[in-house]
């Protein structure tokens, strides 16, 4: 067994350096699980690796893989995951709620040198909060990394954490990232290390909270200068989103990617500079890839079962609510009966 495992680590070595012809980044070492940990929280273990790395894992993952936020819109390579819902699917009030077992840490404490908003005619979609070069910054909440990669766009490095309650939170400009597309993150545990790549005139974290890819004021549920969370519950209100969140728009040439949806798709997808698009993760990924598209000519049909809603089937299969309204010839107020089957491709 062991003289397996050694070959197929010597494989992927040869493999990545064939593909790379650079040096191997540490993410790009294979690893292999060393050891199972109990940590101060029963529902989270700690796997310790022999590269010296670890990951957090919920101890019944079955609750996290199912929870809606992963079994759809998982995309790895793009900043934007959501692109067939606009912000009109949205419901006029989303409950967002931080349970205790999503935990919660500032991922910095600190002034917040720019708040979000309208900058100079141009969207801030979040805030800057001053941080040294180098600090750790932390992972807001339990979650799974969606995206860790270079940004060419003026993110710089940047991580985007997908949460159990739907939201996605964004850490960029950082000077290095700490974990990669799959891994279980814990709040408070390190995704990256402050810095000013991308577009950024000084050191600072540029951090976003967004929901199906639409930004609002992170200040509405973290209190950046005393690192402390303002509420458990949260309406976010329709209202609150920004229009312009994916548009084209940027903040005073300073920093802000923000890149029309179609151009995003390309210069998301440029190579990074320490890691190769598609290199394999070694390790199991425990995230569910996205569906291949169904084939246009075959619907696929969705039995209602309780606490289904047209936003959560949007979302499951891709199809905007609008799209799902007419071809079931049904609106958006509909009160969607147990048992009835939906068309939702
Ligand atoms: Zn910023």
């Amino acid at each position: 067994m062991r003289k397996l495992l050694v070959f197929a680590v010597a494989v992927c070595a040869a493999w990545n350096g064939a593909a790379q012809r650079v040096t191997l980044a540490r993410e790009d070492i294979p690893r292999l699980p060393v050891d199972t940990l109990p940590t101060d929280r029963d529902e989270v273990r700690l796997v310790t690796f022999s590269d010296g790395t670890f990951r957090y894992i919920p101890t019944n993952r079955y609750i996290f893989d199912s929870a809606p936020a992963y079994t759809s819109n998982w995309d790895t390579l793009n900043l934007y995951a959501y692109r067939t819902l606009s912000l009109s699917d949205l419901p006029r009030v989303t409950d967002i709620e931080f349970s205790e077992t999503h935990g919660f840490r500032s991922p910095a404490i600190g002034q917040v040198m720019s708040p979000y908003g309208r900058r100079n005619g141009r969207s801030h979609n979040g805030v800057d909060i001053r941080v040294e070069h180098g600090q750790p910054i932390f992972a807001a909440f339990d979650g799974v990394v969606r995206h860790s990669r270079w940004n060419s766009g003026g993110f710089g490095n940047i991580v985007i954490v997908r949460h159990p309650n739907g939201l996605e939170t964004y850490y960029a400009h950082l000077s290095r990232r700490a974990v990669s597309a799959g891994d279980w993150v814990r709040a408070g545990q390190v995704v990256g290390y402050g810095g000013r790549t991308g577009r950024a005139s000084a050191v600072h974290l540029h951090f976003e909270v967004r929901y199906a890819d639409q930004s609002f004021d992170p200040e509405r549920v973290v209190d950046f200068e005393r690192g402390a969370l303002r509420r458990r519950d949260f309406a976010l209100n329709r209202d609150y989103f920004n229009i312009n969140s994916r548009a084209t728009e940027g903040l005073d040439g300073e920093e802000e990617p923000g890149q029309p949806l179609a151009a995003a798709t390309s210069s998301d997808a440029l190579p990074e500079t320490s890691a190769v698009p598609g290199t394999p993760v070694p390790d199991p990924d425990p995230t569910p890839a996205t569906p291949p598209p169904a084939a246009p000519e075959a619907p696929v049909h969705h039995k209602i079962v309780s606490g289904d809603t047209l936003l959560a089937l949007a979302m499951r299969y891709g199809t905007p609510v609008a799209k799902l309204c007419e071809m079931n010839n049904i609106t958006r107020t509909t009160t969607l009966r147990l048992g009835r089957n939906l068309r939702v491709k």
